[in-house]
């Protein structure tokens, strides 16, 4: 393989390029009816509804406005949902076809709210494609496909035969296309997003880590780095980056590095072999990768779990670089201009949460899929707050933690490994027949 990294490779986000974080902002308030802790997706959507609905909201953040994942992600999105069947017992039937519902209209809110509010976010509903690494893999797609179609959702199974009028490469045994997804520029979204909040009319603090939430009377007083803020309620939406800040909120979420990487541009001919639809990729393995074509047209976007230890970003792009010629060879020889990691946040039960703590309102836990999910479930929180009076779905008691775990998740190398053997396994047993 040949030496991946150009002479201007750089550890940051492309997406920065057009629309990095933000460094300025408003000095905190001293008093407001709504503080919000987390400029990402979410804190931005819980703070736009609710200063629309006649709140004052004060918007914090540790770093720079939008520093987190939110300006860092792949900009896949999609509606859809995994419920494993003990969340359907635990919850029952009705509560996971009302969750699985609500993921599709993550979709359609933000295809929505993108549309009426004019934001440039680079978004097209180019719909997905999912390799199957696998025939067992190939053989549960085929099962997935016929429950998508069932809600009207559509989807359909690509033989290999036909891979290549879907995605340039030979390297799964067939896959899922699914039209309703898109994809977006995440950074521009989120410029987007907070200079909507920002007309509004709530402040946005950037560098102003939030380091105690305080009961005060009926309401609250937060200690952060800029001094003090009384306010009626708090929200915090700090996802994979919570901390000290929530000891109860951390024990529930699992914190997980992902990574991306950026080619140099190339050839337009190239470009329309690898992806001759323009839909955005992902595969079937636990140890998973995405990936997609700039929303300009010229590079290819690779990202996926490269590390389950906090590994740097160089280490992790040499090995998507792996990943990324395993299913496009001819890539082999191109090099790569930027690499770049950010946190996602897991749950015990792998469904996003809306929760109330000490009467604290908290929102997290998108499994790695939080460009549409975290935009709903800010949005979501802020309505329950203005009074509406259908819940989310994704607004429920029950949010499970594991004893002993305090939100280091020391497992995740053991996962991490074991699930890379279970990928091979798969491949090895199709091969043996
Ligand atoms: C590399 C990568 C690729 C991804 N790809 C996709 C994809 O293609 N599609 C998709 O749907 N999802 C993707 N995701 C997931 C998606 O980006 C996240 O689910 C989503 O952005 C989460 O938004 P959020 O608002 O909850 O959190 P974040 O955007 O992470 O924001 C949390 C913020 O909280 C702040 N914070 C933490 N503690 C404090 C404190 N004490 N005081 C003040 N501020 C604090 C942090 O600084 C941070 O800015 C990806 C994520 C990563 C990292």
């Amino acid at each position: 393989m040949a030496h991946p990294f150009a002479d201007d490779f750089q550890v940051r986000p492309y997406w920065w390029e057009a629309a990095a974080p933000e460094d300025t902002g408003d000095a905190s308030p001293a008093s407001v009816d709504v503080a919000i802790v987390g400029s990402g997706y979410a804190g931005l959507a819980a703070a736009l509804e609710l200063v629309r609905g006649g709140q004052s909201v004060a918007l914090f953040d540790a770093g720079p406005l939008g520093i987190g994942a939110s300006t860092r992600n792949g900009g896949l999105v999609s509606g859809g949902l995994k419920i494993s069947k003990a969340v359907a017992r635990r919850f029952g039937g009705e509560v996971a076809a009302a969750m699985l519902e609500e993921g599709r209209q993550t979709l359609t809110h933000l295809e929505t709210m993108i549309e009426q509010e004019g934001l440039e976010t680079g978004y097209r509903r180019s719909g997905r494609f999912v390799g199957a690494h696998c025939r067992s893999a190939l053989r549960a797609q085929e099962a997935q496909v016929q429950g998508l179609t069932a809600r009207g959702i559509r989807a359909r199974i690509v033989p290999k035969a036909e891979l290549r009028g879907v995605i340039g490469t030979d390297a799964f045994v067939g896959g899922m296309a699914v039209d309703d997804a898109g994809c977006l520029h995440p950074a521009m979204y989120h410029r987007a997003l907070r200079n909507l909040v920002r007309q509004a009319g709530a402040t946005l603090t950037p560098h102003c880590a939030v380091n105690a939430i305080l009961r005060e009377g009926m309401g609250f007083r937060l200690l952060h780095a800029s001094g003090e803020t009384t306010a009626q309620h708090v929200f915090v939406a700090t996802n994979g980056y919570t901390g000290e800040l929530s000891p109860w909120f951390r024990r529930r979420l699992i914190p997980l590095a992902s990574y991306m990487i950026a080619t140099e541009p190339l050839p337009a001919d190239l470009i329309q072999r690898l992806s001759p639809e323009g839909r955005v990729f992902a595969d079937t393995k636990r140890v998973l990768s995405y990936f997609r074509i700039s929303p300009d047209g010229s590079r290819v976007l690779y990202g996926g779990r490269a590390s389950f230890v906090d590994g740097g970003e160089v280490t992790g792009a040499a090995k998507l670089y792996r990943f990324m010629t395993r299913v496009w060879p001819e890539l082999d020889g191109v090099e790569l201009t930027h690499a770049w990691k950010g946190n996602v946040a897991f749950t015990f039960d792998w469904v996003p949460h809306i929760a109330r703590h000490d009467g604290v309102v908290y929102v997290g836990g998108c499994q790695g899929s939080g460009v549409a999910m975290a935009t709903w479930l800010g949005h979501q929180a802020a309505r329950s707050l203005l009074g509406a009076n259908q819940p989310s779905a994704f607004d429920r008691d029950i949010f499970p933690t594991a004893p002993l775990y305090d939100g280091r998740p020391w497992f995740l190398p053991f996962v991490g490994t074991w699930y890379q053997l279970r990928d091979a396994l798969d491949v090895r047993l199709d091969r043996a027949g």
